[in-house]
């Protein structure tokens, strides 16, 4: 038997890394699994290049033996003689441990510094083990099998080891303080999230389990032979021209558990000049906000590294759904580095490009589909317009705007061209309906933007194309008003509400609308709408300057209206009544009343009806 020492300066290198890496302990499974993995996948090649024999199942098992408190990981990959246990074991993976928490010890104790560990290799199974064994029999002609023993005190054993199968078994006597790695289904959650797409069957098998049992199961379910717990070719791997609608549907469900179907998807192929595989997904989203809650899961070689992972994907993205599989991403770096990494933005730039060009050919080739996603994509797009401007140059011929007729429209059908182009929007259909049959009725449109997002949007859009202007509806009535009035008539009639409202600064115009039949209209102007907004926006302590524009609104009162007309013959008391509901009235079909408002209008018009009788 031989001894060594693992070459290594700090004596206290392993309760360090055991500490520092406690938050996420889990993933030793996945670098002993992935290890498995590449060790089959080495063979294969052997095979491929005719210097060994073909092998008709290649898997990876993982045992829990509860009982004997080990965890087993076995392959039947291409094994390792004495000498290459020592030189990638002992020199090379304890090296690079070391070598990594130099790099690391000195940047914060945050371990999320570093996505998902990767490069800590075999060392990591002493996160969780009090000891290591390793058994292994190259594939090599006439090899020997060996042993390796250590139990992280930085001293190991080698021997003559007794497997008789080619391969490698990893035997990890787990720690007091980590037994919940001897659960099967907390072995079966780790390997279902970090290797349910690993190219090499994995077996998960429970040595508990009395033989009288399993014979009784097997009974029960025949010949039943025992499944994977992984898909070995997922459908990101395939060319895109080999998949079908439906497993493109079926992947969508089984990964994101999202019953509802998707609207389309993007399926990412590319080798040149990086390599890069994925499938991304527009979810069906109903309302802004709640709904949406994307979830992009990043991949390295079929290895799940972690989801959302911002700095490889662009945020905006983070609204989809979909897996990306990035097999040259330098993944045991700092995030801090990923993110000024010129691969890692190229990487990025590619799949806004690939979104973009998705988009636009969609509203080009299938306008039809298009417009019925639109009304869950829009948010999406918009957002990454905000986002990004390239993105934005992109699909900006894609943007499209409903109308009031349901049609859709894009920014150059609404200003046909014009210079300093007025549009007009609608943002809450139900309560500017006044407005919107008033715009109607003189043959006049407007496009319906409802969501928060639209009010940063529609800035975007002004600040992008200036030639264009946005105007809620309620902003002005140059459009359906015939003329303002600066007569006696109107003066008389101005001082009249002011008197009966008994509000001096109220700010009151008289117009000839070209609709007879509404008494009065409320007016804001966008400029100080979105002022108020903004100060809303900012939160409470700016509720002040917020409410600094609630009176910045006009009163417009409508000279062509019959009860308008009537009103200087009213006696005094009905008159003051019809003044007051007047206004109510107005107020009400642009914003909603608070409770005092809404209390006088309803005995107000309580007394109105008892004049009627
Ligand atoms: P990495 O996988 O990043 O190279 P590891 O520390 O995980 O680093 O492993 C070190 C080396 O040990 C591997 O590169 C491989 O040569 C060898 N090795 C580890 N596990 C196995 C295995 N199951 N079968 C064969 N060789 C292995």
């Amino acid at each position: 038997m031989a001894k060594g020492n693992i070459s290594v300066d700090s004596e206290n290198l392993f309760p360090i890394i055991k500490k520092w890496l406690y938050s996420d302990k889990d993933i030793f499974l996945r670098e002993l699994v992935s290890n498995a993995c590449d060790a089959v996948t080495k063979h294969k090649t052997i095979v491929l290049s005719g210097e060994a024999e073909a092998e008709d199942a290649y898997k990876i098992c993982v045992t829990v033996d509860k009982a004997g408190k080990k965890l087993i990981i076995s392959d039947n990959g291409i094994g390792m003689t004495a000498e290459e246990i020592d030189k990638y074991i002992n020199q090379i993976a304890f090296s690079g441990a070391t070598e990594f928490l130099e790099k690391y010890k000195d940047e914060n104790d945050d371990s999320s510094q570093i996505i998902g560990h990767f490069g800590l290799g075999f060392y990591s199974a002493f996160m969780v083990s009090d000891s290591v064994e390793i058994d292994s029999l190259s594939y090599r002609e006439g090899a020997v099998a060996a042993k390796w023993v250590c139990d992280g005190s930085m001293e190991f054993d080698m021997s003559e080891g007794a497997r008789d199968t080619r391969g490698t078994t990893i035997t990890l006597n787990i720690a007091e303080d980590s037994t919940e790695f001897l659960e099967e289904f907390k072995i079966r959650e780790i390997l279902r999230k970090y290797c349910a797409f690993l190219p090499v069957e994995i077996y998960l098998e429970n040595a508990d389990k009395p033989v009288d049992d399993k014979k009784e199961e097997d009974d029960k379910k025949e010949e039943e032979a025992p499944k994977p717990i992984n898909t070995t070719y997922p459908l990101w791997m395939k060319k895109p021209s080999e998949c079908t609608d439906e497993e493109y549907k079926e992947f969508y469900r089984d990964v994101f558990m999202d019953f509802n179907e998707p609207l389309f998807w993007i399926h990412l192929n590319v080798d040149y000049p990086f390599n890069l595989k994925g499938i991304l997904y527009f979810p069906k989203i109903n309302h802004e906000f709640s709904g949406i809650e994307g979830q992009i899961k990043l991949f390295n070689n079929q290895v799940f590294v972690a989801d959302n992972v911002k700095e490889v994907i662009p945020e905006f993205l983070m609204l989809l759904k979909g897996v990306i599989d990035c097999p040259e991403l330098p993944l045991n770096v700092s995030r801090s580095f990923l993110q000024n990494d010129g691969y890692v933005q190229k990487v990025a730039s590619h799949i806004t490009r690939k979104v973009a060009d998705k988009l636009t050919s969609l509203y080009k080739n299938d306008t039809e589909n298009y417009t019925k996603y639109w009304e869950d994509i829009n948010i999406f797009v918009k957002y990454g317009c905000i986002r990004d401007e390239k993105f934005y140059d992109k699909v900006k011929t894609a943007l499209i705007y409903k109308d009031l007729d349901g049609k859709y429209k894009t920014l150059e059908d609404l200003t046909e061209g014009k210079e300093n182009a007025e549009i007009y929007y609608v943002s809450d259909q139900t309560q500017q309906s006044q407005y919107i049959n008033m715009f109607k009725e003189q043959g006049l449109n407007a496009v319906i933007l409802p969501a928060v997002m639209d009010t940063h949007f529609i800035s975007f859009i002004e600040m992008k194309e200036q030639k264009v202007k946005f105007k809620r509806i309620d902003s002005a009535l140059s459009d359906i008003s015939e003329s303002v009035l600066d007569d006696d008539n109107s003066k008389a009639l101005t001082e009249l509400f002011k008197s009966e409202l008994n509000d001096d600064t109220l700010k009151i115009e008289v117009q000839s609308l070209k609709n007879n039949a509404v008494p009065a209209v409320i007016l804001l102007s966008e400029e100080s709408r979105r002022m108020q907004e903004m100060y809303k926006s900012y939160g409470q302590q700016f509720a002040g300057m917020a409410s600094m524009f609630n009176d910045e609104f006009t009163l417009v009162i409508n000279a062509n209206n019959e009860l308008v007309k009537k009103l200087p013959s009213l006696d005094d008391d009905t008159k003051k009544l019809v003044v007051n509901h007047i206004y109510d009235l107005s107020k009400i079909s642009h914003s909603p009343l608070n409770a005092e408002q809404m209390s006088k209008f309803i005995s107000r018009s309580n007394e109105l009806l008892m004049k009627l009788i």
